[in-house]
This record gives C-alpha cells, sequence and structure tokens, in this order.
C-alpha cells in the first residue's frame, strides 16, 4: 500500500476508536439513516463550536423533526428555535431549504450535487458534507480542519485563501484511487478528516506525537506544522456608539418589554430587540434615544453602558430605561410587540443576543443608574 493509502487507513482506524459521541452523528460506516439531521447539524455548526450546537440541536429536532415539519412551519418558528445559535440568516436559509426539498423532492434530500447546490445555505462545503456523510458517497469536502489537515499533511505554503483552494484539490486527490480506504468509507473519511482537525491537529498547537498519522506527514517531519497555516491577519474592530431603550410594563401580571423586530436583512435580521439608536458617538446616540423618548412622554433613568463585540465591530451601548402603562406611540416601518421579561432572559422568543444583555442591564436590581 502506498504512504498516501496508509495514512489513509490509520486515520479510520484511528477515528473509528476515537470519534466524540454526537447527538446527529451516526456511529457505523455507510449512510445515515437521518439526512435530515446531517443537513441540520451541518448548518448549526458553521461559525459554532460544537458544544454550543448540541443543545440548540436537540430543542430544534424535538420541535421539527423532518423537512415536513420545518416546511409547514412559519419561517418566524424557525428564527425563535434557532435561539442561542447566532447567525440567523442559517435559521432562515434552513427553512427555505426544507420548503424546497417538500415541494420540489416530495420531501426526500435528494443526493445529487447540483439539486444539492441549489438549496439555500448549501455552498460547496456542505455539499461534500452531505454526499459523503449523509449518503456515504466519495465527495470530499473542505472546511477551516480539513484545510489545516491537509495544508499540514503536504506542508503547503501560501495565505490562508491559496491553501483552502489547493487544499479542494488534495481532498479529490485522496479519493481517486479506486482501492482508496477514503472511498471504501466516504462519510467515516469526512468525519475523520474533521475530527482529525478539531481534535488533535488544531490551530497553532498540533499535537503531533499523539497523531495518528505523524508518520505520513510531511510538516510533522520537516518541524514546520505550527506554523501552517500562517497567522491570520485581523481586522481592526471598530466601536459602534449606540443607546438602548428597554420600555417595561405590567401587562397581565407580569413584567413585558416593548420589542421592535428588526429588518429582514442586515445585522439581526428578523430578530427582536429594544429600539437602538446607532449615532457617531455616545452623546448623539443618548441624543436620538433622549428625542424619541420626549416624543413618546417617557421618563428615562440611565442603567450603565453594555459592551457587546461582533466580529468586526464592539457595541458601546448605552442603557436608558423606562417604565410606561400604555405602548408608546410607533412611527417605526417595522412590527412591534411586547415579550414576557421571563421569556427575554430566558434567551428565547427570537430576541437578538444583544437585546437580552441590554434588557438585562436595565431590569437587573444591580444595574447602576
Ligand atoms: S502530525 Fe501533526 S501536523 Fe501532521 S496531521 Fe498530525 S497533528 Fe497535524
Amino acid at each position: 500500500m502506498s504512504a498516501d493509502l496508509e495514512r489513509q487507513r490509520a486515520l479510520l482506524a484511528w477515528f473509528a476508536e476515537a470519534q466524540r459521541t454526537m447527538p446527529w452523528r451516526h456511529p457505523r460506516p455507510g449512510p445515515h439513516p437521518r439526512p435530515y439531521a446531517v443537513l441540520v447539524s451541518e448548518l448549526m455548526l458553521q461559525q459554532t463550536r460544537v458544544d454550543a450546537v448540541i443543545e440548540p440541536f436537540a430543542r430544534w429536532m424535538r420541535r421539527f423533526p423532518d423537512f415536513a415539519s420545518l416546511a409547514a412551519a412559519p419561517v418566524d418558528a424557525a428564527v425563535e428555535a434557532w435561539a442561542g445559535l447566532g447567525y440567523y440568516r442559517r435559521a432562515r436559509a434552513l427553512h427555505a431549504a426544507a420548503r424546497r426539498v417538500v415541494e420540489e423532492h416530495g420531501g426526500v434530500l435528494p443526493q445529487d450535487a447540483d439539486a444539492l447546490a441549489a438549496l439555500p445555505g448549501v455552498g460547496p462545503y456542505t455539499v461534500g458534507a452531505l454526499r459523503s456523510i449523509a449518503f456515504d458517497r466519495p465527495a470530499a469536502l473542505v472546511d477551516g480542519n480539513v484545510a489545516r489537515v491537509l495544508a499540514r499533511w503536504h506542508a503547503s505554503e501560501g495565505d490562508e485563501a491559496s491553501l483552502r483552494k489547493r487544499a479542494w484539490r488534495d481532498a479529490e486527490a485522496e479519493l481517486a484511487a479506486e482501492d482508496a480506504p477514503a472511498r471504501g468509507a466516504p462519510s467515516q473519511w469526512s468525519q475523520a478528516l474533521m475530527e482529525l482537525g478539531a481534535t488533535v491537529c488544531k490551530p497553532g498547537e498540533p499535537d503531533c506525537a499523539g497523531c495518528p498519522v505523524h508518520a505520513g506527514c510531511r510538516a510533522a517531519a520537516l518541524g514546520v506544522a505550527a506554523t501552517i497555516p500562517p497567522p491570520r491577519k485581523r481586522a481592526p474592530v471598530r466601536d459602534v456608539f449606540a443607546a438602548a431603550l428597554v420600555i417595561v410594563a405590567q401587562r397581565d401580571g407580569r413584567p413585558h418589554v416593548w420589542l421592535r423586530k428588526q429588518p429582514e436583512h442586515g445585522r439581526w435580521a428578523g430578530l427582536w430587540q429594544p429600539p437602538l439608536f446607532e449615532a457617531q458617538s455616545t452623546e448623539a446616540a443618548l441624543s436620538a434615544a433622549q428625542a424619541f423618548a420626549a416624543d413618546a412622554g417617557l421618563h428615562l433613568v440611565a442603567r450603565g453602558e453594555v459592551e457587546h463585540v461582533l466580529t468586526h465591530r464592539r457595541y458601546r451601548v448605552s442603557v436608558l430605561a423606562a417604565t410606561v402603562e400604555l405602548p408608546p406611540r410607533s412611527v417605526d416601518a417595522e412590527p412591534t410587540r411586547w415579550s414576557p421579561l421571563a421569556e427575554i432572559r430566558g434567551r428565547g422568543d427570537g430576541v437578538s443576543r444583544l437585546g437580552v444583555r441590554v434588557v438585562d442591564a436595565a431590569t437587573s436590581s444591580g444595574s447602576s443608574s
């Protein structure tokens, strides 16, 4: 057996023993009994850690156990059930994909690559994941973990983008030989590559001494594993100044908070949160919130500041609270509603993470004023 095929055999043997248990994982070779679960888990796992997905996945599968139940639900229910995962456009894409599967494929996920690629939210990586993990077909897949592993096996040079491009060629080459062990167990192979990247061949700190494919790895032989890929240049984080207006009223004997639905596109698309006034400075943001409050006849109390960091932005949000008897007049194009405080705190009800944080700051007894 060639060195490359020996490396495949070693990796598959290691994965059979070392794979982590995950609620969406089918531990044995062969097709997955529930392709729907593979699609749900793959979309949830994008940009999200495995341990953060386990509970939302279980909740989602109880609420939407198959394509038919998801397709029949309103999109807002899907967004709501996505609570805690962030990047809510994935929930919308999954919902749209379910409708397409029901309408065009009779509720059965297609196996054809082009048909899969036509589904909302399904890019080249997810096509490879579905074809290999769900249907056990020899299909290449490259995500961040796989790109790093393959770059190290070949001691490839270049920036992250060029390594990713080359990794696709390398991933396909692994499946090319008729007698390749990877070709004989495509589902296990894809998962083994990702598992190695997630648990052993980690960014910056590969455990080469404990690696099952150490003997077949060029970067390890050359002692350059930790420098592949080269460190990423981080885009600077920009400060955004804002004021949040948390308006509370007693309804049916319980505190409720007035929320606005965010526009369907952009940050926090389709989620709910208290009115947020963004501006060039804290002072300008506070003036905009105060002008709104004066117009609505609200008496405001300052409740400190929340710092909320996204990938490229740091929100510095001054929190203002008001208690009212009746809802303020709304001049919004977007819908508004009253949500029970307890549900917002429980991160349900389709409320953005920033929304939960400013409501917490405004309503917790320890808030500064
Ligand atoms: S030997 Fe080191 S660099 Fe090579 S695959 Fe294993 S952990 Fe990664």
